[in-house]
């Protein structure tokens, strides 16, 4: 196992002077194909197309959970170049909400289900692929992996993301329950699967704290568990239920799990031509520079995309609490 003491540096990487007169403009609205692989994106749910697309060099993160903090997550990750696969089995508890409307810049708020959509939508733009399935196991491996190792599935069987013919000695390997048992490899996992820690059970290092009906994750101030390698991002963390917070969440342990691994990374930031280069400066990794044309063509497309999703009310209803539903249908 490779278990590590939790580290408290924060994430940010290394500073490059090239900030130095901090009139930064922090606003990230970057169309897809910027830093990630944008034209990578697969369709949902295909595991060969997470397979080709699958950058041989780039290091693999494996998000699980597709909700607020999950898709968050795997825009920064992807971003930043990471080979990112969001898996996901059944649906955000945010679906539940009636109204989102303490979510920052929607002033009358927003339907949540629309909202989600526009975040997956953003995730697929930013190069993450899509797995449906449920998370039944997480192993290291590596050292001691041996002990752990998962009976009766035979590595990437089914078609799963991971490594395929040769024998892996380092990241994870996790089992996905769908129409077929299938499993990945990662080099990194942030786990986002509020409520679902049972696959968590296993693993040396993390720790699990329970409180009444729910168990949390125990994370450092950066969502570091203590295992190397393997991070936790938004409720599940016991982050504050609030959407904003749990994506915030996301963005910050992505950024930390960036931090910690080989890839260059400065800020994920678009700036406008010159920013950094009539400076002096090279631009640094994982930011861009773009010219007044290019900028003007993001801002239409943005405004489209955005003109499409609002155009009309969203067709779902509010998910009702199970017991509700059932109480019901009891007829109680
Ligand atoms: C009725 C209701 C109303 C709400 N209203 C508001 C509001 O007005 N404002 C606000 O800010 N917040 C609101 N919230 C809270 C908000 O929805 C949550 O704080 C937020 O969704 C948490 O984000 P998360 O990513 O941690 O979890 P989620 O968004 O729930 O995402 C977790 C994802 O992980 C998946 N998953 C779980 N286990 C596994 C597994 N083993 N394998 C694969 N995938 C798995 C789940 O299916 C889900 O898609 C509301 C919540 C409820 C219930």
């Amino acid at each position: 196992m490779r278990e590590t003491d939790v580290k408290p540096a924060p994430p940010g990487g290394e500073e490059v002077d090239a900030e130095a007169d901090h009139d930064v403009d922090t606003d990230g609205g970057a169309d897809a194909d910027t830093a990630a692989d944008a034209d990578g994106a697969g369709d949902a749910d295909t595991s060969a197309d997470a397979d080709t697309a699958a950058d041989a060099g780039a290091p693999k993160v494996v998000v699980v959970g597709g909700g607020v903090a999950g898709l968050t997550a795997g825009i920064f990750t992807a971003r930043a170049g990471m080979d990112t696969v969001v898996l996901d089995h059944g649906e955000s508890i945010l679906r539940r909400n009636s109204h989102l409307e303490n979510m920052p810049g929607f002033p009358a708020g927003v339907n949540s289900r629309l909202f989600l959509d526009l975040l997956a939508e953003q995730a697929r733009r930013s190069g993450c692929l899509f797995e449906q399935g449920l998370v039944t196991n997480l192993q290291t491996l590596g050292d001691g992996a041996g002990e752990d190792t998962l009976e009766g599935v035979e590595d990437d069987e089914s078609g799963g993301t991971g490594g395929g013919e040769e024998t892996d000695t380092s990241g994870f390997q996790l089992r996905v329950e769908a129409d077929e048992e299938y499993d990945l490899r990662a080099d990194y996992v942030i786990v986002a699967s509020w409520s679902d820690t049972d696959y968590l059970e296993r693993i040396d290092g993390v720790g699990l704290t329970r409180r009444g009906s729910k168990t949390f994750v125990d994370v450092d101030d950066f969502g570091r568990t203590g295992c190397d390698g393997l991070y936790a991002a938004g409720r599940i963390a016991e982050k504050p239920h609030q959407t904003v917070v749990c994506a915030g969440h996301g963005a910050e342990v992505a950024l930390t799990l960036v931090d910690d691994s080989p890839v260059p990374f400065y800020h994920d930031w678009v700036a406008p031509e010159g920013y950094f280069t009539e400076r002096g400066h090279d631009v640094p990794p994982g930011v861009e520079e773009i010219d007044e044309e290019e900028r003007r063509r993001r801002e239409r497309e943005s405004m489209e995309v955005m003109r499409e999703a609002f155009a009309e009310p969203h067709p779902d209803q509010p998910t009702m609490h199970p017991s509700v539903v059932e109480k019901r249908r009891d007829g109680e």
